[in-house]
């Protein structure tokens, strides 16, 4: 029987992508050899990395005073570009504290500019067990800051914001794990930046969007590879960009533009939430800890009420073909990550499961 994998992270492709990836694994484009061991710089290989941007470019609608890099280091990899690219010696950066990831981009920003440059504002309010987020009106912040730093999606603790920030300074988002799950607005941004390993392709990617007049900021010292004004001015060929994940995100654009786009993919992603949520919430078994207008549409985490049947879960999840539904061990419980390429099928059957599970296991 099938495997639904729900995994946060390096997360399922579509199956169509690698399907035609396997086909093409030792010959591609006729060359007679798979495409990780050609040039970058040969013709077919540029081919490939330009239509991809030209993909990419048209599904987020991406204006034309923005730069696409695809760069090396994930998601990480960012956290500290970003601060050597934008922050100089007396510059300053706010970060939103909204979770994990964004909590550890303040960690990094603040390791390389210095306590002084970070500014941070915890926008995380509890009431019992439920996360809401809370953001203040930031212009009433009198500061002067070169970027705005925020994580719309939580991977970790399954938190999203789905309102685009109204903020004086240029927004830097960290959209690791719901870049193209929506649509959005990128001439609201500054610079938007994903590791590939979920919504993208395989890890050791990460795709950086970038306003061109943020380009001008003063610099920290900082190694080249990651030098976005390098990256841009070389086509993201400063030096040897990992081209096979290049070659598979490329294919998922296709694959998406195929889906009919991010609109069409949206209209899937809200559906697949919508199930998993409602049936959470209509069964005393499991609950939710996020408020609802802040669960998350791609990691759906929840808990079973009794935990001491956690470790059954998981096991019959296994057994039954969902897998990797253990939450972070950060914060426990379960998780199911439904990115893009997750059918709907996969959110039904799942919760089938958990309606059975929860009817066999009811005290
Ligand atoms: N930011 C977010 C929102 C993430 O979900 C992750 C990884 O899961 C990261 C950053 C870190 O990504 P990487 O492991 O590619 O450095």
């Amino acid at each position: 029987s099938a495997t639904y994998n729900f995994c946060a992270g390096p997360a399922m492709l579509p199956q169509a992508v690698m399907e035609k990836a396997q086909s093409e694994l030792l010959d591609w484009n006729g060359l007679g050899t798979s495409v990780m061991e050609i040039s970058h710089r040969s013709k077919e290989f540029i081919a490939l990395t330009e239509q991809a941007e030209i993909d990419l470019r048209e599904l987020m609608s991406i204006p034309s005073n923005y730069h696409v890099l695809f760069m090396h280091g994930g998601g990480r990899g960012q956290f500290s570009a970003v601060v050597n690219n934008f922050l100089g010696n007396n510059g300053k950066a706010l970060y939103l504290v909204d979770g994990s990831w964004s909590s550890a981009a303040v960690d990094e920003a603040k390791k390389l500019a210095g306590e002084t440059q970070i500014d941070t504002l915890n926008i995380i309010e509890k009431n019992g067990a439920t996360s809401r987020v809370s953001i203040p009106n930031l212009k009433e912040l009198d500061q002067d800051y070169r970027y705005l730093h925020y994580c719309p999606n939580e991977t970790v603790d399954g938190i999203e914001i789905f309102d685009e920030l109204d903020s004086p300074w240029p927004i830097v988002a960290d959209m690791s794990s719901n870049i193209m799950s929506r649509e959005i607005d990128v001439s609201r941004y500054g610079l938007i930046y994903a590791g590939a390993q979920k919504n993208i392709g395989p890890s050791g990617l990460s795709i950086v969007i970038v306003k061109d007049e943020l380009l001008q900021l003063p610099q920290l010292p900082q190694s080249s590879i990651m030098d976005y004004r390098l990256g841009v001015k070389h086509g993201s060929m400063y030096n040897t960009p990992p081209t096979f994940a290049w070659y598979l995100a490329a294919e998922v654009f296709r694959w998406l533009k195929a889906s009919g786009g991010v609109a069409e993919v949206q209209k899937t992603n809200e559906r697949k939430a919508d199930t998993l949520y409602q049936f959470i919430d209509s069964c005393d078994f499991y609950e939710n800890r996020v408020a609802f207008e802040n669960r998350s549409m791609m990691n759906v985490t929840f808990y079973l009420k009794d935990e001491a049947l956690n470790d059954e879960f998981i096991k019959l999840a296994k057994a039954a073909g969902f897998v990797a539904l253990k939450g972070h061990r950060s914060v426990g419980g379960m998780r199911a990550s439904i990115y893009n390429a997750m059918p709907l099928e996969g959110v039904e059957k799942l919760v089938e499961f958990m309606a059975d599970f929860a009817d066999k296991n009811k005290a």
